[in-house]
């Protein structure tokens, strides 16, 4: 967003640009992005990001969910709407107003409710774009290290749910979940003990500023 916007227009327009705070966090599959900016979002609506998504729990995030808080586990099953498939679980959003939505893990006063180790991968990346840190170039790395982070956990949730297919478990069928965390402890152990070499070279964390110009409302992209 800020590529190809003109200092002189700014100077005409008396645009302010507001400092938002990025922290980069690595810790393999539960790395995550936070942004000081959700705290006043410029949705303005209390809800930014949280109001349009509801989160998709795989095999991978299960396993963290159940070795952390297995008491999450059954919160989750117990939630209003979820649609679970063979080897998903999505928590539906929730109508909230005329035309309007929220997460079931959000809430007005405090935000998402769920540990940031324990949301599902793009919860834990997601930044909106009106903020697009990937476009400053001494940024790149940490770019490629959440692309390639976010390739290995789909490979890795098709690998299981995969395997859970070969012995005909899915989650649909609520008989087969004790079975389906015994393999998935099983898949993930593995996956866990092979040391990934790629990211290594890239702080465990890193705290950085960027400048960006806010709009508000809905002309605020997400
Ligand atoms: S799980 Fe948390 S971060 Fe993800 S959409 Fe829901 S409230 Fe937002």
């Amino acid at each position: 967003m800020e590529a190809g916007c003109r200092p002189d227009l700014d100077l005409v327009m008396g645009a302010d640009k507001k400092d938002i705070n990025l922290v980069f966090v690595r810790q393999g599959l539960r790395s995550y992005i936070s942004v000081d900016l959700c705290r006043e979002c410029p949705r303005q609506d209390n809800k930014g990001c949280c109001g349009h998504y509801s989160p998709v729990f795989y095999p991978a995030d299960l396993f963290f969910i159940r070795r952390e808080r297995p008491d999450l586990i059954e919160y989750i099953k117990g939630l209003p709407r979820l649609t679970i498939l063979d080897f998903s679980i999505t928590v539906d959003r929730l109508p909230d107003g005329d035309d309007l939505f929220r997460c079931q893990f959000h809430d007005p006063q405090q935000g998402c409710l769920l540990p940031v180790e324990l949301r599902e991968s793009v919860c834990r990346h997601f930044v909106c774009p009106g903020i697009g840190w990937w476009e400053e170039d001494n940024l790149a790395e940490w770019n490629n290290y959440f692309h390639h982070l976010a390739d290995y956990e789909i490979a890795l949730n098709n690998h299981i749910g995969a395997e859970m297919e070969k012995r005909g478990l899915s989650l649909r069928n609520p008989d087969d979940w004790d079975n389906i965390f015994t393999l998935i402890d099983e898949l993930m152990q593995e996956a866990l003990s092979r040391r990934e070499a790629w990211g290594n070279h890239l702080p465990e964390r890193e705290s950085v500023w960027i400048k960006r110009r806010l709009t508000f409302g809905a002309d605020w992209k997400l």
